[in-house]
């Protein structure tokens, strides 16, 4: 669906004007400060109202990488941790086994 009429502002007044898609790229006057400004083509004028897509679609992905990459953090300090614990209850269960031989005279 063409809209009736597309959203420009007035370099002038800074109002935002209607105007038919026809007039677009030509110069017309203000009807609010009566002044003549030309009017942007047709493709630009419809950015005026309506943000671009791109860096929208573009910022899921980022995020989505920084996600993986602070899971990925999380998933190596994990095994890191789980590392270090057997490694310590290996030191505890030899230095038991260490003591109890000494208190046994073994
Ligand atoms: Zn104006």
């Amino acid at each position: 669906m063409e809209p009736a009429t597309v959203d420009v502002i007035c370099p002038h007044c800074s109002v935002t004007i209607g105007a038919p898609p026809d007039t677009m790229g030509t110069t017309q006057e203000c009807p609010a400060c009566s002044k003549a400004f030309a009017l942007p083509a047709l493709p630009v004028a419809r950015l005026v109202g309506t943000p671009p897509a791109r860096p929208a679609t573009r910022q899921p992905d980022a995020a989505t990488s920084v996600m993986k990459g602070i899971l990925m953090a999380v998933v190596i300090l994990v095994a890191i941790g789980f590392l270090v614990y057997v490694a310590w209850q290996l030191t505890a269960a030899t230095s038991e086994v260490g003591r109890l031989q000494n208190k046994y005279g073994m």
